[in-house]
């Protein structure tokens, strides 16, 4: 398939726009930049470029093959490895510029045997997913720290008891653990207010247009859109089936589009009720099943001649409540067959 025919436009300025709303929102704190997996879909390259270009000077990948993919950084820019030095990195941890973050006691280990450098390390103050368990804080001992993280299970949910534990939590691990900087916010950590940001915030999916938390920063712009075209239009009888499994029937005459867009390509099955597509301002509705490689939209009453581009609607929280899927599993999942188009 031809991927001139699908379209993943991304907004760096509404990216750099998210960026200073969740700078703002983060205080005094600095405001860093989760990265990973390719910031999320969207390109990690052009994305840390409008970023540092933006001010952000914090960026976090996963692992070291991300960090390697994205080469030399902005000036100034400081690049750090979420997942730490896992068995048979630190070769590699030491000829790379990034630093890790490390989050078990045998890479505390390691590294201290390896090299006196400053590091970044995770503690868990309740997530139970990566980080030193709070008892293990003694073989942090003289360590050279940057910055001292933890991580939230609930920050999407205000009034979750679990954040307040681990705020409470963390204060005491940052008063005990000597380190330039502590962080634990991500977007929805934020959004918690200004007890959760201390010295710098992490946020992914705010910068990229989800809107997560309570109190979502005020102003979050749309960042991802996508477009595909119309392959072929046909004219539906009533009573006649569109699509595998003939789940849909035309109970009225019925204009189809059917356009080259599928699950392959992130948009997921499960749009096959409640997605939607654009043609201009009318909202056209997905009939029958999203297959792997297309999809079906009734486009009755609008001119879309075969050919036409026509927009997805792909706002985070609605394709989110329409799929069942999280903002963040829609942007990962967007695939590779699309023509990326920076603005
Ligand atoms: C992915 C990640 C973030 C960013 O989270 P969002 O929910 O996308 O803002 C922050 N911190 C850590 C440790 C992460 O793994």
């Amino acid at each position: 398939m031809d991927s001139a025919n699908l379209r993943l436009t991304i907004d760096l300025t509404a990216l750099a726009s998210n960026w200073r709303s969740l700078a703002a929102a983060s205080g005094p704190a600095a405001c860093g930049a989760a990265v990973k997996a390719d910031s999320y879909g969207l390109g990690a390259g052009p994305v840390v470029s409008a970023l540092a270009r933006a001010g952000c000077r914090d960026f976090f990948v996963a692992s070291w093959a991300e960090a390697a993919a994205l080469g030399a950084m902005p000036d100034g820019a400081r690049l750090a490895v979420l997942h730490g030095v896992q068995d048979g990195e630190m070769a590699t941890a030491l000829a790379s510029p990034a630093v890790p973050v490390l989050c078990t006691p045998a890479q505390v280990a390691a590294w201290r045997a390896a090299t006196t450098r400053p590091c970044d390390v995770m503690v868990d103050t309740g997530i139970n997913r990566l980080g030193l368990a709070r008892g293990e804080l003694d073989l942090l001992d003289g360590l050279a720290i940057d910055t001292l993280h933890s991580h939230l299970a609930c920050a999407e949910t205000l009034a979750d008891p679990m954040n307040t534990r681990q705020l409470a939590a963390f204060r005491e691990v940052a008063a005990a653990v000597p380190a330039r900087r502590a962080s634990l916010a991500n977007s929805a950590g934020i959004a918690l207010g200004s007890d959760y940001a201390f010295g710098l915030t992490r946020p992914g999916i705010g910068l990229y247009g989800g809107v997560v938390g309570a109190t979502p920063a005020a102003g979050v712009k749309p960042v991802a859109g996508i477009a595909a075209r119309v392959v072929q239009v046909r004219d539906v009888a009533v009573g006649d089936s569109v699509g595998y499994g003939a789940t849909w029937t035309a109970e009225r005459p019925t204009r189809v589009a059917v356009l080259n867009l599928g699950y392959a390509d992130g948009y997921p099955r499960s749009m096959s009720a409640g997605g939607c597509i654009f043609a201009g301002d009318l909202a056209c509705p997905v009939i029958g099943r999203v297959s792997m490689d297309l999809v079906a939209v009734d486009v009755t009453g609008a001119d879309v001649p075969e050919g036409t581009w026509l927009r997805i609607d792909f706002d985070l929280v609605r394709a989110a409540a329409a799929s069942g899927r999280s903002q963040y599993e829609l942007l990962t999942g967007l695939g590779h067959r699309y023509a990326r188009v920076y603005q």
